[in-house]
This record gives C-alpha cells, sequence and structure tokens, in this order.
C-alpha cells in the first residue's frame, strides 16, 4: 500500500539482543545526555528573583499621569477608548467642582477609568491618541490574578501616585529617536 507520509514506520517484531535487554546502554545514554545539560548554559531565570532586561520599546501595564503639581491630566475625552482596537477602555466623565483644581487639571475629569487587561493587546494606540500626554504603557508587568474581574484596572490602579511618580521618559525618548531615524 502507498504510504501517505514518509512519518510512517513499519514494527517489527525481532527479539531484543542481550545489550537491548540488560539496558545498561540505554540507561548510560539517557544519564550522559542528563550530565551533559548540566554544563550548558540555562534557558530559564530564577523569576521573580531573577528578571529578564526587557526591550526599552516594551509596553506593558498603563499608567495614567498627573502633571507638575499632582493633578489628573486625563480630561475624559474618550478618545483613547475610540482608538483602541480591542475596545478594553471605558469611562465615566464628570465635571470638576469648585475646590477641585489642584484634583483634576482640566474642567471635566475621569470619574471612572477602567482597561480590561484580558482584552487589551498592548499596542499603544490609547497613548498616541491621547492629546493631554495623560496615559502611557510603561515596563511594568500587568500582574496574574485568579479571577477575570480582577484584571480590570480601575483607577485605584492606573492613576499613579502623588509620591511615587512613574517614569515613562525612558521608553518615550528611545520611542522619539527610532521614529525619526527612520
Ligand atoms: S494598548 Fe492598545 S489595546 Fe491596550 S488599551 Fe491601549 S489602545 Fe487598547
Ligand atoms: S487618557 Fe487621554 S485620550 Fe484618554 S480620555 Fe484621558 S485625556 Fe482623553
Amino acid at each position: 500500500m502507498e504510504r501517505l507520509t514518509q512519518r510512517s514506520r513499519d514494527v517489527v517484531n525481532k527479539k531484543m539482543t542481550f545489550m537491548e535487554r540488560i539496558y545498561l546502554p540505554a540507561i548510560l545514554k539517557g544519564l550522559f545526555i542528563t550530565f551533559s545539560h548540566f554544563f550548558r548554559k540555562k534557558a530559564s531565570l530564577n523569576y521573580p528573583e531573577v528578571k529578564k532586561p526587557f526591550a526599552p520599546v516594551y509596553r506593558g501595564q498603563h499608567v495614567l499621569k498627573r502633571d507638575e503639581s499632582g493633578a489628573e491630566r486625563c480630561t475624559a475625552c474618550g478618545l483613547c477608548a475610540v482608538s483602541c482596537p480591542a475596545e478594553a477602555i471605558t469611562m465615566v466623565a464628570a465635571e470638576r467642582k469648585n475646590g477641585e483644581e489642584s484634583l483634576y487639571r482640566e474642567e471635566k475629569y475621569a470619574a471612572v477609568y477602567e482597561i480590561n487587561m484580558l482584552r487589551c493587546i498592548f499596542c499603544g494606540l490609547c497613548e498616541e491618541a491621547c492629546p493631554k500626554e495623560a496615559i502611557f504603557l510603561t515596563d511594568r508587568i500587568v500582574d496574574a490574578e485568579f479571577t477575570r474581574n480582577d484584571f480590570v484596572y480601575g483607577k485605584d490602579k492606573l492613576v499613579e501616585p502623588v509620591d511615587a511618580r512613574i517614569d515613562v521618559s525612558k521608553r518615550q525618548v528611545w520611542s522619539y529617536q527610532s521614529n525619526s531615524t527612520n
């Protein structure tokens, strides 16, 4: 019968030789392969103690930035949500009240701002669409979670803390340089 592929093999019911019956050569061959791996460069890292360096253009967890005085930059214009191909961003806009000028830079702000990290494909289009330089992707990894709901990041996780600003300048400078040379 004509073979359909080159991978098929004929099964032969031949008697095992003496060496095959004592299994010793096969065991030694297996041990040799195991020992040879001791001296090879490891392919894995002891994460999270050891972390692999990321490329300068790596796009990870988003941050919603504050301005120099600590007010939220986002004005809830919705351009990031419209430009998002994965429809991962949702928000609810609200009007800034008197006395809230130090909290929100513009008269309109995002009372609710959520990104579904399971939908996000980290394309960076939201960052490019933002006219207020309010949203950036960073080199932080999105944490592993046990439930789907925990992957919906709200303002509590997205807005940078006032006293622990997140530096996005390194990737921005690198991206700008690589774009201008192309
Ligand atoms: S990185 Fe891309 S997919 Fe993720 S929220 Fe921004 S626009 Fe949407
Ligand atoms: S992050 Fe930027 S684009 Fe998105 S709603 Fe806020 S200001 Fe508009």
